[in-house]
């Protein structure tokens, strides 16, 4: 049976500055009366601020004022919203040495360092949203999501222990309910059983969204954005695109699989799984509809258009020309895995195997460099992912233009193909 509990899960755009939390503040007054968890994401571009900080933290004065500049940022967001309130100003000082501590740190592993500090933007920005609704008289209480996301300890892609994180939910979460309607937590962060910070992986919070949800037996979950719904395009890229009223889980997690980058894409699977409805809505007019995700199945969509971008295609082959056969990939899907890279596309000859593979911090040369011993590799890099549901021959036409492609594939619903942009010689 299903209880009453909503996931309001806001993203770091409906929390980037003080006016941005106020009109957060007035979605939650106007579900005073229901029960909400809240999962927030780091103000603004908080985690890439504390990335860059992590990835200079040698250049120790480049380092600490870059820091200052991120702890001003959030003083002066405070210093608007309470005032002089020494409350959360020690709650902030606090969190910031944490910061400080963590870049302090002697440990060999990069990934393990940069967990420890980027994942405290989701503490503050979660502590100021907390005191912002208690001020406004709506009781709230704050989970350290540490406290109940378990995870492994692969740093920075942290896979959830899924047995204990429910158990958590269901001691730690639930019966907090029976006392007050709201309470507030963080997206992106949990923690390993000897309890150091892990994140689930960039834009990881939605995800966070639908583990409580799944735990709680939410009655839905939505996704506050900046945009109206989940669109056919991304529209920072594309100025034709449509809100999308309906969405079945499938399609989904197909655009979100593909690249669409509205949803992290393991938000929707814990959803399914529990048949709770999703809600992408749009913060800056929270009275609308929004997009609708649910097990209805829907049999008509337009053509949505997905762009992926840094994206490397891995030429592989063997070194003595025997067939790339189902032993030589076992050991190529391992090393993909250990380095927790997704395979976004592949195509294999009788001596050839390529991967097109999301580059991030150029792992595709770790990976490279662990199956050079057997693999033979040639690399491609910066390149565009496009994919294409319920594609159309004209769009796919438009698409291509000034492209060079490298690979393609079409299946029933989709289309995809590796390209790179012509180089400016041969464009005339
Ligand atoms: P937040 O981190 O605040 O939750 P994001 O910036 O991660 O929000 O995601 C919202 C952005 O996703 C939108 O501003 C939009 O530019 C982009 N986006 C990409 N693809 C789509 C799509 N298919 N539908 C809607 N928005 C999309
Ligand atoms: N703050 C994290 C990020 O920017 C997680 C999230 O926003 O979902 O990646
Ligand atoms: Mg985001």
């Amino acid at each position: 049976m299903k209880n009453q509990i909503r996931v309001f899960k806001f993203g770091g755009a409906s929390v980037k500055d003080a006016d941005s939390i106020g009109n957060v503040v007035e979605i939650l007054r106007q579900h005073k009366d229901d029960k909400i968890l809240i999962v927030v994401s780091a103000m603004g571009k908080t985690t890439n601020k504390l990335e860059h900080i992590v990835a200079h933290r040698k250049d120790k004065e480049k380092c600490q004022n870059k820091l200052n500049e991120t702890k001003e940022a959030h003083l002066s967001v405070t210093q608007t919203l309470f005032g002089e309130d020494q409350v959360i100003l020690d709650v902030l000082n606090d969190l910031f040495v944490e910061i400080e501590w963590a870049l302090e740190e002697e440990h060999e592993e990069y990934d393990f360092i940069y967990d420890q500090v980027v994942g405290i933007g989701e503490l503050i920005s979660s502590r100021i949203l907390w005191y912002a609704l208690v001020k406004a008289d709506l009781a709230t209480h704050w989970v350290d999501a540490r406290d109940i996301v378990k995870t492994d300890e692969v740093y920075r892609e942290s896979r959830v222990q899924w047995e204990e994180t429910m158990n958590n939910i269901e001691l730690k979460v639930k019966p907090i309910f029976k006392e007050s309607n709201f309470a507030i937590t963080q997206g992106f962060i949990g923690s390993t059983n000897e309890n150091y910070s892990t994140t689930l992986g960039r834009e990881g919070s939605d995800y966070t969204g639908s583990i409580f949800s799944y735990g709680l037996d939410a009655l839905d979950m939505s996704i506050w954005k900046d945009v109206p719904g989940v669109l056919t395009g991304d529209p920072r890229k594309f100025n034709n695109v449509v809100k999308l009223s309906k969405l079945s889980y499938r399609e989904a997690i197909e655009m979100t699989y593909y690249g669409a980058k509205v949803i992290h894409p393991k938000t929707i699977k814990p959803l399914q799984n529990k048949n709770i409805p999703l809600y992408v809505r749009s913060f800056l007019n929270p009275e609308e509809e929004g997009t609708y995700v649910s097990a209805d199945v829907e049999d008509h969509y337009p053509p949505i258009v997905s762009i992926q971008e840094d994206q490397t295609l891995v030429h592989i082959s063997t070194k003595d020309y025997s067939f790339v056969a189902e032993h030589h990939m076992t050991i190529l899907f391992k090393e993909l895995d250990k380095l927790r890279l997704t395979v976004n596309m592949m195509q294999n000859t009788a001596i050839s195997f390529a991967v097109c593979i999301t580059d991030k911090e150029n792992r595709s040369e770790d990976f490279c460099t662990a199956i050079q011993e057997k693999f033979a590799t040639r690399r491609e890099k910066n390149l565009e992912l496009i994919s294409i549901r319920h594609y159309q021959k004209p769009l796919i036409e438009s698409l291509k233009k000034g492209k060079v492609i490298l690979l393609e594939q079409r299946i029933k619903e989709t289309v995809q193909f590796v390209v790179k942009d012509f180089p400016l010689m041969e464009r005339v």
